[in-house]
């Protein structure tokens, strides 16, 4: 299965040259990831089969990126804004001697090299700033552009890695207990509950809205806590960072912390029923009200216009 990011990645790449995808440790399945990888924009697709990418942390995968990128002279290397992708960016950029820019949320061609765009000070700022040095590295944050098909070649080449060892290597694995839901950092709609919501139960129309919209559940760490949502649903400067298309805040005051994980978000919603909360200089569209009087009949309607 091929990631929405991974996607968002090409539908970017070709805005700057002729996208080519990387397709580490998939076995049987890279044929069918290769052909989406086309489908997409990919003129070339590498690759690279063997066990070291399943069994070890990073390291392989940064021994192919770099090995792929040196020999093809890429002219840029995108990589998603996930903690792996970010760790596996810093250290291709340090194998190729290039420059690097986390967590963009646009990107263009410009003159001697693409142009990425950075949200930063709680969105207060667009940074526009270029690579200087080497074939830029770039994280993208997910959700930074909406996957576009663009049929290309898609043409297979496979790669043999030369694996530099010393790895971290994986001793177990414990699956994930799937809620159902979209993937929080990855979702194009995340809906969060904070200390406002007042128990674990109050969560429930939380989840309601969520679900209505197809959307992840997120919290503030207030929330999680007082123990009453995951500690992996937490947004922020110490959870996760998401970049949705939109967030929708409720019974959140709006702490720098919580805004550091969420202020790319391209339209922000705040439920909160004080109207000096500082969420409301931060959202584009606010309600001072009850969250549990707002989101039910929200939800209501976001049901009624679905049908
Ligand atoms: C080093 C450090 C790291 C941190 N990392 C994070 C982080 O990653 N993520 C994070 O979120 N925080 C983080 N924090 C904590 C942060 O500073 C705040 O304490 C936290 O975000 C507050 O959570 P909250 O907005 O849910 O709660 P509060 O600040 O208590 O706000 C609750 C809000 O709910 C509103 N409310 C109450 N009842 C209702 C109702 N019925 N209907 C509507 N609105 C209602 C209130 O008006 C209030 O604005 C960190 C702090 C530190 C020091």
């Amino acid at each position: 299965m091929v990631r929405k990011p991974a996607l968002e990645l090409l539908t970017l790449a070709r805005r700057i040259g002729e996208p080519s995808a990387v397709v580490l440790g998939a076995g049987a399945a890279a044929a069918d990831i290769a052909a989406k990888a086309g489908e997409y924009g990919a003129a070339k697709v590498y690759v690279a089969d063997g066990a070291e990418f399943t069994d070890q942390l990073v390291v392989p995968k940064v021994d192919a990126l770099a090995q792929i990128a040196k020999a093809n002279d890429a002219a840029a290397v995108l990589v998603t804004s996930s903690g792996e992708g970010k760790e596996i960016a810093a250290r291709v950029a340090l194998r190729l001697g290039s420059g690097i820019i986390t967590d963009a949320v646009d990107l263009e061609a410009g003159d001697g090299g693409p142009v990425a765009t950075q949200s930063v000070f709680a969105a207060s700022f667009q940074v526009k700033s270029k690579v200087t040095k080497g074939a830029p590295v770039i994280t993208v944050k997910p959700n930074a552009v909406a996957p576009e098909a663009a049929p290309a070649a898609g043409a297979v080449e496979n790669v043999t890695v030369a694996f530099t060892g010393n790895a971290a290597k994986v001793t177990s694995r414990t699956p994930r207990v799937s809620s159902g839901r979209p993937e929080l950092t990855e979702a194009a709609i995340v809906v969060s509950g904070g200390r406002g919501v007042g128990a674990a139960e109050g969560f429930g129309v939380v989840e309601e809205l969520a679900d209505a919209l197809g959307a992840a559940v997120g919290a503030s760490r207030a929330a999680v806590d007082a123990g009453w949502y995951p500690h992996s649903s937490q947004v922020g400067q110490t959870g996760k960072q998401v970049s949705p298309q939109l967030y929708v805040a409720n019974g959140i005051s709006g702490a720098i912390q919580h805004r550091a994980g969420m202020q790319t978000s391209k339209t922000i919603v705040a439920v909160n029923k004080d109207p000096e909360a500082p969420i409301f200089e931060l959202a584009d569209y606010g309600v001072v009200g009850d969250l549990f009087e707002v989101l039910p009949q929200l939800t209501s309607e976001v049901k009624a216009r679905k049908a």
